[in-house]
């Protein structure tokens, strides 16, 4: 099948500026040609799609997502436990949304019950529409470490082959990466050097990518050495963890939605001391618990108030920065659904420094790459897979502009078009 998308001003994902008025050339789900020369008067069997003067861009990614579960509810004990049912009937609707917003890859970083990999399965069989999906399937926590409390989601794994066994184990199930947890609020590091390394050599043995929730030292800067391949938050790192990163080539996924109270509720335009405030009413209320808010409110603060000083040290340092935002299905606040979240995202490192083409390749290709999945998707270079998305202004301009999608193309396959 070949097909033609006319008339489109292209960023391609690599950073090279825009290439006004050219042609789309695609072949099944491939990106053949990029043609600046005139259509052929003869198109024979071409499938042509009028690009109409849109700006053409890679699909979008968000590399930390939690598709079917969800941390938004008011009690905390019913948080613990969720019907898998309810699960997979709000994933499959939330990675068609997602898709249709024009997010073509995700990463599933801990989803209950193996709900991302049957997603994702269910996606490549066409028997669903959606995002192309890499799962992690459960996290691997050590007992009683961040990410143990919610029922299905997480695998508890102490010692150095007990964590090699847990990586197998997700490997079993059809995990494309292994995601673990190591600190969270509390200045320690859940796992030792010795477990660390032994989940990073056996999941890179196998040929996948370690992804790392990490959020304050020591246990940052021991993640980083023992060879994860993402941080993800990273929220307060020490000068001495980013000369590393950077050194090592290890991306950071920054998840500035979070840490900047995006997704959580109304922080976004707060001041620290009105974080602080909010973290302590909800302590109170018990909606976090007292053992977890021992160093809560003092993380919580400190991550909101050190975000935009990080992302600049980060940058300065040359750490590549890729977009996740740690989005569940429970959202229903206007710009924090799956489809919404990374473009949010984007406009955040945009707000911190970036200029919105380096936002853009942050999302597409440094984001690719991140996942390991650089070489064939990501940018729109010939020989690569044709996820596109059209809009109808131009992002390079500004930014709020990535909220204009108009048009979807997955894998070739034109799945969304408002013209
Ligand atoms: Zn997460």
């Amino acid at each position: 099948m070949r097909m033609i998308i006319s008339d489109v001003n292209l960023i391609d994902g690599t950073g090279s500026g825009l290439q006004p008025f050219v042609h789309l050339v695609i072949e099944d789900d491939q990106l053949v040609e990029v043609l600046s020369s005139d259509l052929p008067q003869e198109m024979g069997n071409t499938k042509v799609m009028n690009g109409n003067g849109r700006w053409a861009l890679p699909g979008l990614f968000d590399l930390h997502v939690h598709i079917a579960t969800w941390h938004g509810q008011p009690d905390v004990d019913r948080y613990k436990t969720y019907q898998p049912a309810k699960a997979a009937v709000l994933g499959a609707k939330r990675i068609h949304q997602t898709l249709m917003g024009g997010v073509t890859t995700l990463r599933d970083l801990g989803t209950a019950h193996g709900v991302a990999i049957a997603l994702k399965e269910a996606i490549e069989k066409g028997q669903l529409m959606g995002s192309r999906i890499l799962p992690s399937d459960k996290i691997i926590c050590v007992t009683g470490g961040h990410g143990h409390d919610v029922e299905g989601m997480s695998r508890e794994a102490d010692g150095p082959d007990d964590v090699r066994q847990a990586v197998r184990e997700q490997l079993r199930a059809g995990a494309d990466l292994i995601k673990i947890c190591n600190t969270h609020r509390a200045p320690l590091s859940e796992f030792t050097q010795e477990e660390l390394q032994a989940i990073v050599s056996e999941a890179h043995r196998n040929g996948v990518l370690v992804a790392c929730h990490v959020g304050i030292e020591p246990g940052y800067q021991m993640a980083v050495r023992a060879g994860i391949d993402t941080v993800e938050h990273g929220n307060l790192p020490s000068d001495e963890t980013i000369a590393l990163m950077a050194e090592r080539g290890t991306y950071w996924v920054p998840t500035v939605s979070v840490s900047r109270g995006l997704i959580d509720g109304e922080r976004a335009n707060m001041t620290v001391e009105q974080v602080r405030e909010a973290v302590k009413e909800r302590v109170e209320k018990r909606e976090v618990s007292r053992r977890k808010s021992k160093f809560g409110i003092q993380y919580m603060t400190e991550s909101f108030r050190r975000s935009p000083e990080v992302f600049q040290k980060m940058r300065e340092a040359g750490v590549l920065i890729a977009c996740g935002t740690d989005v569940d299905a429970s959202q229903d606040r206007e710009g924090a659904l799956p489809m919404d979240a990374a473009k949010n995202e984007m406009k955040w490192f945009v707000r911190f420094g970036m200029t919105p083409e380096e936002a853009i390749v942050a999302a597409t290709a440094t984001s690719a790459r991140a996942a390991g999945i650089g070489d064939w998707v990501g940018t729109l270079k010939k020989g690569k897979v044709a996820d596109i998305i059209l809009l109808e202004r131009d992002p390079l301009d500004d930014i709020d502009a990535i909220d204009t999608v108009s048009a979807v193309i997955k894998e070739g396959v034109i799945v969304r078009d408002d013209a």
